[in-house]
């Protein structure tokens, strides 16, 4: 995966000041690639580094995060700011109704589009009136009429026995022209009072000049206040062909994705946005009518890296260090100082990250440390805190008064035996000397201090 990758370019080289060339060369390396595992196309994948790489450069190093953590970090703003960032909402017209036009390959999922617009339109207090404007495909009038049905919303058609458009609708419609099924629909919308139409259209397999006419013949019947292009997430590559072609023929205001429920990373909504400029303001995922929601550029952007855990553990990292303590604290370490109240601050601040088997899960690679972590359980920390707690601040501060009759004290205070107070008392001066040469070593801020 990404983050095993990751972990595998770059060790843990936290607060070297600036991130290096190499270490952005590196973690961009594996981007690249994630992108095109994703499916977003080569040239966008390109521009995209380039401007990541950009933007890398002369970043400042976060004491909370690693350098391939930071430039994730980074990628991963970039991605939900190009994945538009707030979600458009639909424009509604000034005088209803608002028409919505719906265009797409066949089997993108217009119609069952349709059907989860109205009942999402319908539960904000909106009356929608579906037209059936694809007399192409056999069936294709019924399968909106079931969805209408499902939704509760009126379906407007042009074939006789259907609930509204049966022979006596406004015009009279009975003929399988398109257009003109469309016109009737906004003419009955205006009669009924229905405030948003909702204008499902043919498909093909393929891009083609009559398909394309038609829906341009539609669109300028009836003056669409947004065209939404629906897009099926799994046809990858061919994305932005597809969308290209739709932008460059009857145009579109909005992106709809569909099938994200499949196992398609979504990399063709980040190119159909790049390459058309116009936003993804919904995204389906099911094939029932409430698989369908707003687009959320942010879990689109976690989706396309692949790497949903990684980002999860960099916002907790961030959201829980405190840089003035953290460096105070290295300062403890490299000259001796630490406190079993520093101790107690830093496992707390640990701690209010989860469950510590969580974090371990979190933690990408990272073999031997994990295994070495996996035997600290939630309960040997809950004791360990415990007896801590028990201790007075003076003894928290300076441990080497813990005498024998301090320790009968903090065991029985805090439900323990003595010998695990001992063992606590022990391995903490022994990790406190150990520390310290670590830190002299790594060169931690306080480290002359503690030589001299
Ligand atoms: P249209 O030709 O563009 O009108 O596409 P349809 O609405 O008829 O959908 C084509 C097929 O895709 C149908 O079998 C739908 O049930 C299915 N479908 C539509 N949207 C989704 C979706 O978000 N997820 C899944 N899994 N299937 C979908
Ligand atoms: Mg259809």
């Amino acid at each position: 995966s990404l983050s095993d990758r990751l972990t595998g370019a770059l060790k843990d080289l936290r607060g070297k000041g600036r991130l290096s060339p190499a270490d952005i060369d590196a973690t961009c390396r594996e981007i690249r690639l994630a992108l095109l595992d994703a499916d977003v196309a080569l040239p966008v994948v390109r521009s995209f580094i380039a401007k990541i790489k950009e933007r890398a450069k002369g970043h400042e190093v976060s004491g909370a995060l690693n350098p391939a953590q930071q430039v994730v970090k980074i990628v991963n703003e970039e991605l939900v700011g190009i994945l538009g960032g707030e979600t458009r909402r639909l424009t509604f017209a000034k005088t209803p109704p608002t028409v919505v036009m719906l265009a797409g390959l066949q089997g993108s999922g217009k119609t069952t589009l349709a059907g989860k617009l109205a009942k999402w339109l319908k539960d904000q207090g909106h009356t929608p009136l579906l037209v059936a404007c694809d007399l192409q495909r056999p069936g294709a009038v019924s399968q909106l009429q079931i969805v209408g049905e499902r939704a509760g919303a009126a379906v407007f058609a042009p074939h006789p026995g259907t609930s509204i458009g049966g022979g006596d609708n406004a015009l009279g419609i009975t003929a399988a022209d398109p257009v003109e099924v469309a016109k009737a629909g906004i003419a009955e919308a205006r009669n009924k009072q229905y405030d948003v139409v909702i204008v499902d259209t043919a498909g093909r397999l393929g891009i083609d000049a009559e398909l394309m006419n038609q829906a341009i013949g539609i669109r300028d019947a009836v003056q669409p206040d947004e065209t939404l292009f629906v897009l099926d997430a799994m046809i990858g590559q061919d994305a932005v062909s597809t969308a290209e072609a739709f932008r460059d023929g009857v145009g579109f205001t909005g992106v709809v994705l569909t099938k994200l429920d499949g196992d398609a990373r979504g990399g063709a909504a980040l190119s159909v946005r790049e390459v058309t400029g116009q936003p993804i303001m919904f995204a389906s995922t099911g094939e029932k009518l409430e698989d369908f929601d707003v687009f959320h550029p942010d879990r689109m952007a976690s989706r396309i890296l692949g790497m949903g855990d990684v980002l999860t553990l960099i916002e907790q990292a961030e959201s829980v260090y405190d840089e003035q303590q953290a460096i105070d604290a290295a300062e403890k370490i490299s000259s001796g100082q630490l406190t079993l109240e520093d101790f107690l601050d830093q496992m707390m601040a640990i701690r209010k990250m989860g469950p510590i088997g969580n974090l371990l899960a979190m933690m990408p690679g990272a073999g031997q440390m994990k295994e070495a972590l996996s035997q600290v359980d939630d309960k040997q920390l809950d004791r360990v805190q415990a007896i801590i707690r028990g201790m007075t601040k003076a003894e928290r501060d300076n441990p080497k008064i813990i005498n024998a009759s301090r320790r009968l004290r903090i065991a029985n205070g805090s439900g323990v035996k003595v010998s695990e107070v001992n063992q606590l008392v022990d391995r903490f001066f022994e990790a406190r000397k150990m520390m310290a040469s670590m830190g002299r070593q790594m060169g931690l801020p306080g480290a002359r201090r503690g030589q001299s």
